[in-house]
């Protein structure tokens, strides 16, 4: 037969949730993914297109040589759940056969493995049956490198999923983030201190589809320009997971508050903060269309963050907050700030004074809040809300790009 070039050419993407969505629903979110793969590619600098067709977006690259960051690029991508590296060939049993013993033979350390085959189109477009072909390829690959079947748990699997007009067979397969398409659940503003919890935060909900916009609150003296380098640079990172849109972050100055919140408040002052930091974020969420804010709040993990505290600092504002890491354990947060690249910068160290009292207040009635707190601290928060900064930040958006409106959500 014909040598078979063995160029991984294509990605082949898969999506989870997506698909579940109705014909309309679903056809408006692959749009979006395919989309914000492009995004992400030419963001990196990787030659591709990519193709929607049947539920599998392709990545096809123009220079194969770049399949591995194609990969890296796809598994980055919010609605992603498996990337496979795949050669491209005919949709034939003899070329199918072929392509399996050529990828046996790269195999190194293969113990185990299975041969996977699907197929899409008319039956009449292929010269084998899908059980038949797993048959025959794994007979090929077992003679190839002696390596033997195991369905459950194999080594490697060598995936075939032939269309009517050409196949991809790939032999690795590497995990997406999940979730659903950056754009497709609207805005939100995320509350980003540049500790380790709250770009975590900000990620978990750009997993779900909503856009979100960072706003790190001047401390002041509290806090310290490395403080907010050190907030900008995780804000950074969340923007590279989001090149498509505009996620430059907000820096909101408040060092004036903080201070008479430091010199007059007693046991509720970090609970004055907290307000106060909601409702900045909500001013800034109105100002931009956004429907929630988010923080990197953790039941019990600090003196501000328990149960009847929440209601004492969500009393200030009429938007949603949004706390997806109320449930997590602090280990567990860690461990996923180290996966998506924020851990190094929110460990930075920073020099600040602390502004929690000795003895704060982890039971706190509305009332006592409210009568301790400085005069019109939360309209004083709504104007520092719109003295905001905004910091330009790379990877920038491509200004040729048309933005995703709520039209296309
Ligand atoms: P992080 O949660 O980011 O590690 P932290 O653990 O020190 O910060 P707190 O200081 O209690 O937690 O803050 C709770 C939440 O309040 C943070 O997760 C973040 O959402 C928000 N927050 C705290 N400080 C700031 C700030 N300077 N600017 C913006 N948001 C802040
Ligand atoms: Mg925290």
């Amino acid at each position: 037969m014909e040598p078979v070039a063995l160029e991984r050419d294509t990605v082949v993407v898969s999506y989870g949730e997506i698909g579940t969505k109705s014909s309309k629903v679903r056809g408006r979110m692959e749009r979006t993914l395919v989309s914000n793969l492009a995004a992400m590619l030419d963001a990196r600098g990787v030659d591709a297109e990519v193709e929607r067709r049947w539920s599998r977006p392709l990545i096809h690259l123009r220079n194969p040589e770049q399949v591995e960051a194609a990969t890296d690029a796809a598994t980055d991508t919010f609605g992603v759940v498996t990337a496979r590296p795949a050669v491209t060939c005919a949709p034939d049993r003899e070329t199918l056969v072929g392509v399996l013993e050529s990828l046996a033979g790269e195999q190194t350390e293969e113990r185990s493995f299975a041969v996977r085959v699907s197929r899409a189109g008319a039956k009449s477009a292929h010269d084998f049956g899908s059980r038949e072909l797993e048959r025959v390829g794994g007979a090929a690959v077992e003679e190839r490198t002696g390596a033997s079947v195991d369905l459950d748990d194999p080594d490697v699997t060598y995936r075939i999923e032939a269309r009517e007009d050409e196949a991809f067979v790939s032999t690795n397969e590497r995990g997406g983030p999940g979730g659903l398409p950056l754009g497709t659940q609207g805005k939100a503003v995320a509350l980003v201190s540049g500790g380790i919890d709250s770009p975590v935060a900000a990620w978990e909900v750009m997993k779900r589809g909503c856009v979100v916009v960072p706003v790190y609150v001047d401390l002041g003296e509290f806090g310290g320009p490395d403080h907010e380098a050190r907030a900008v640079s995780t804000m950074r990172r969340l923007a590279a997971f989001a090149p498509e849109f505009d996620v430059r972050p907000r820096v909101v100055p408040a060092g004036g508050l903080v201070a008479e919140l430091a010199a007059e408040v007693g046991a509720t002052r970090m609970l004055s903060l907290r307000r106060t930091m909601l409702r900045i974020g909500e001013t800034v969420a109105k100002e931009l269309g956004a429907h929630a804010v988010v923080t990197g709040e953790s039941l019990g993990q600090k003196s501000s963050q328990t149960g009847p505290n929440f209601a004492v600092t969500d009393a200030v504002t009429t938007v949603p907050v949004y706390r997806p890491l109320l449930t997590r354990d602090k280990s567990d947060i860690v461990a996923q700030a180290r996966r998506i690249g924020t851990y190094d910068d929110s460990t930075l160290p920073v020099g600040c004074e602390r502004v929690a009292p000795s003895r704060p207040e982890t039971n706190a009635a509305l009332a006592d809040v409210e009568a301790a707190e400085p005069e019109a601290l939360l309209s004083r928060a709504e104007d520092a809300a719109r003295e905001a900064r905004v910091v330009e930040v790379e990877p920038r958006r491509d200004p040729e790009r048309p933005e995703l409106g709520p039209e296309s959500l």
